[in-house]
């Protein structure tokens, strides 16, 4: 950006020049990139000219290095409301009643994560087990909680937010069993699993001794090595 005029010659330039008020009159006129690098570059233009578009508030609930893709994958569907839930009339043809618990209420993303007797029971288990705080209420305003409760890149987060994807995960995957193959499993059982794969993801991470690992060492129950 320009902002004087030393040895310009472009006769347009020199008319806008001469049309701003004099504000350095004691120094040389200089020449300058306004960008927070203040260096040039193909990067720099482009976000001077577009500047970046404002991040979704839940976006860093999908990052962290427990990320495991495919329940990060059902946790977006479920964030966008975007699972073939039976509240959607063109989905249900009629019978649109939850297929986890008895049936009474519309299958819907705020039934579901954790309205549902039967959800709900997977969420106690998990939290009786490892802490994992939850606030009861609407699915919406519950990521929007986490995705700020969470925000910070520090191990207990990360873990809780891998938590939220595998539970979200398995419950659609009960869901689904119970909907087309006529399988069930107990609200244990789908606990289990949900706190076996994150507590192996975070076994397989890389090893970093600190205090934030041995407090989630200590949350989930993961011995220490001996001799650290
Ligand atoms: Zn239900």
């Amino acid at each position: 950006m320009v902002t004087g005029a030393g040895q310009i010659n472009d006769p347009d330039i020199n008319e806008i020049v001469s049309q701003l008020p004099l504000v350095h009159q004691n120094s040389p006129d200089t020449i300058m990139w306004r960008h927070p690098s203040g260096q040039f570059s193909v990067k720099s233009a482009t976000e001077l000219i577009q500047p970046p578009k404002d991040r979704v508030v839940w976006h860093g609930l999908l990052q962290g290095r427990y990320k495991i893709p495919r329940h990060n994958f059902i946790l977006w569907l479920a964030i966008l409301e975007k699972l073939s839930t039976l509240d959607k009339h063109w989905i249900s043809r009629g019978d649109n009643g939850c297929v986890l618990c008895d049936g009474q209420y519309v299958e819907s993303h705020d039934h579901l994560f954790f309205n549902c007797l039967y959800t709900r029971r997977c969420l106690q288990i998990v939290q009786r087990q490892v802490r994992f705080h939850w606030p009861l209420s609407g699915w919406q305003q519950c990521i929007k909680w986490a995705s700020k409760r969470w925000r910070y890149e520090h191990l207990i987060n990360a873990a809780s937010r891998a938590l939220l994807a595998a539970l979200v995960y398995y419950i659609w995957i009960e869901r689904n069993n119970r909907k087309f193959t006529a399988t069930s499993s107990a609200a244990e059982y789908v606990a289990r699993r949900v706190i076996e794969e994150v507590w192996l993801r975070i076994l397989s991470d890389k090893f970093i001794p600190s205090l934030q690992t041995r407090t989630l060492y200590r949350i989930w129950k993961i011995a220490w090595p001996i001799g650290l």
